[in-house]
C-alpha cells in the first residue's frame, strides 16, 4: 500500500533538492553569451563564490561534476611522478587520490578507516619522515559522503606546519559547501574544490576550483595540464567563453544566481547553522532508534564532533537498510541515500541520510517520520520517540536562535 502521492522527497547526499526559485530562474529564454546581462551576471558569481569560500581569488569555474573539479585540480598543480599522499576516510578521499595515481602521480595513502577522520598526529609523523619532500600536495576530504566523516580542516593545516613541509593542502569540499562552516584562506588550504548540486542546490552540471597562491605558482610548473582543464586562459579572460574554454552554461548560471541569493539572503552562518541544527536532529533521532536493546541500528560515526553535517550515515543488521530504502520509497515517496560498503559492513546493511541545501523542518521531519513507518511496517527492532526527541532539537533552536 502506499501513501506517495504528494510531492517526492530526494532524501539522497547529492543531488540535493532543486528549490522552485532555482528552477524559475533557469526558465528563460537563451541569452547572448558575448555582452549584456548574462556577462554582468557571471561575474557577481565569481566574486560571490570567493566570499561564501572566505577566499581572496574568485574561482574556476567547469561544465562538469565533482570528478570534474578532481581532474580541473590535480592536473593544474601536479606533474608526471610527483608525490601526492591521500588521505582516506572513506571512499571520495580514497577516489580523489585513486584518480590521480591514475594520472600519473606518485600516490601514497594514509587511511584513518571510516569512523573517527584524519589523525592529525599521524599525519605529522608521515610528513616529518618525508625528509626529501617528495610530497608535492596532500588531498583530504572536508566531509566524506560515504562514511559521513567531517575532517578538521585547520587540525590538518597545523599538522603540515607543525611538520614545517611545503606540501599543498588540497581539499574536497564537495558535500560540505555551503553546508558546513569552511573558511578556505583562514584554514591555509591551497586548493578547494565544490560542484553545484549540493549545498549550492543547482542541478548538476558545475564545478568548482578555488585556487590559492602558492596552487597558482604550483601551476607554473605541472606538466600533467592540458587545454581545456588549464587554469591561465580562464583567469584572463577577454570574452565570456574563455572563462569557460567555450560555451558557458547559461541556464546554470542563472540558476546559480538564484541559489547565491538565497544563501546571501539567509547569511552563511545561519545556513551553516540551519544545517547543523537538522544535522543534530537527525542524530537525536537515530540515536532513539538505537537506544532499545534488541535494536541494531546507530550512526556509523561515534563522536558528533566528527560527523558532516551534510549527510549521516546509518548502519543496521545485513539486509535492513536496504528494505527501509525500498520501503520509503515505495510508500511514502521520500528517497534514501544507497549505501557504499564501509568497513566490513555490506552496502545493504548501510543507507545515507542526505540533509543538505534546500531543507526545512517538515522536510526533514517528514524524512524521519517516514523511516520510523518504514521501521514499523517491517517489524525491524527500533527505540521508539525517534522524531519527538528530533522535534525536541528543533524547538531548541527556535527558543535560543542556537542549538
Ligand atoms: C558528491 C561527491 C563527489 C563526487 O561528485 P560527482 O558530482 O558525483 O562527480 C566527490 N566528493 C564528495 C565529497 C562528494 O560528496
Amino acid at each position: 500500500m502506499t501513501l506517495a502521492h504528494g510531492r517526492d522527497h530526494l532524501a539522497i547526499p547529492g543531488p540535493s533538492v532543486i528549490p522552485s526559485r532555482v528552477l524559475g530562474a533557469m526558465h528563460r529564454p537563451a541569452p547572448n553569451i558575448y555582452g549584456g546581462a548574462l556577462v554582468d551576471m557571471t561575474e557577481s558569481i565569481y566574486r560571490d563564490l570567493a566570499t561564501l569560500a572566505g577566499s581572496r581569488h574568485e574561482p574556476l569555474i567547469y561544465i562538469g561534476n565533482g570528478h570534474a573539479a578532481w581532474e580541473a585540480s590535480l592536473v593544474n598543480v601536479l606533474s608526471r611522478g610527483d608525490g601526492l599522499l591521500g588521505l582516506v576516510t572513506g571512499r571520495f578521499g580514497l577516489g580523489w587520490a585513486k584518480m590521480a595515481e591514475e594520472l600519473g602521480a606518485r600516490c601514497d595513502y594514509l587511511d584513518f578507516g571510516t569512523r573517527s577522520g584524519v589523525d592529525a598526529a599521524e599525519l605529522e609523523a608521515t610528513l616529518r619522515a618525508d625528509h626529501a619532500h617528495a610530497i608535492k600536495a596532500v588531498s583530504t576530504v572536508l566531509s566524506d559522503t560515504s562514511s559521513g566523516v567531517r575532517n578538521d580542516i585547520p587540525a590538518i593545516r597545523a599538522a603540515i606546519d607543525a611538520a614545517a613541509h611545503p606540501a599543498l593542502l588540497m581539499v574536497d569540499a564537495i558535500c560540505s559547501f555551503a553546508c558546513e562552516p569552511f573558511d578556505m584562506d583562514a584554514s591555509g588550504v591551497d586548493v578547494m574544490v565544490t560542484g553545484c548540486q549540493k549545498g549550492l542546490m543547482t542541478p548538476p552540471g558545475l564545478a568548482f576550483v578555488f585556487v590559492g597562491d602558492r596552487a597558482l605558482e604550483a601551476r607554473a610548473s605541472a606538466d600533467l595540464v592540458t587545454p581545456y582543464w588549464d587554469w591561465v586562459p580562464r583567469r584572463e579572460p577577454t570574452m565570456l567563453p574563455e572563462r569557460f574554454c567555450g560555451t558557458p552554461p547559461t541556464h546554470h548560471l542563472f540558476g546559480l544566481r538564484e541559489a547565491i541569493d538565497m544563501l546571501l539572503e539567509e547569511s552563511i552562518d545561519k545556513v551553516w547553522l540551519r544545517h547543523e541544527t537538522l544535522a543534530e536532529a537527525v542524530w537525536a533521532a537515530v540515536d532513539c532508534w538505537g537506544a532499545s536493546d534488541d535494536a541494531r541500528i546507530g550512526c556509523h560515526v561515534p563522536d558528533k564532533a566528527r560527523r558532516s553535517h551534510a549527510v549521516t550515515t546509518v548502519m543496521t543488521a545485513p539486509g535492513d537498510a536496504q528494505r527501509v530504502r525500498d520501503c520509503c520509497e515505495a510508500a511514502t515517496g521520500v528517497t534514501l541515500g544507497i549505501g557504499f560498503a564501509v568497513d566490513d559492513s555490506a552496502p545493504d546493511a548501510v543507507f545515507r541520510i542526505g540533509h543538505m541545501g534546500h531543507l526545512n523542518p517538515p522536510m526533514l521531519l517528514g524524512t524521519l517520520a517516514s523511516i520510523e513507518a518504514a521501521l514499523l511496517s517491517l517489524g525491524i527492532a527500533h527505540g521508539r520517540g525517534a522524531v519527538d526527541a528530533a522535534a525536541d532539537v528543533i524547538a531548541r533552536y527556535q527558543e535560543s536562535g542556537t542549538r
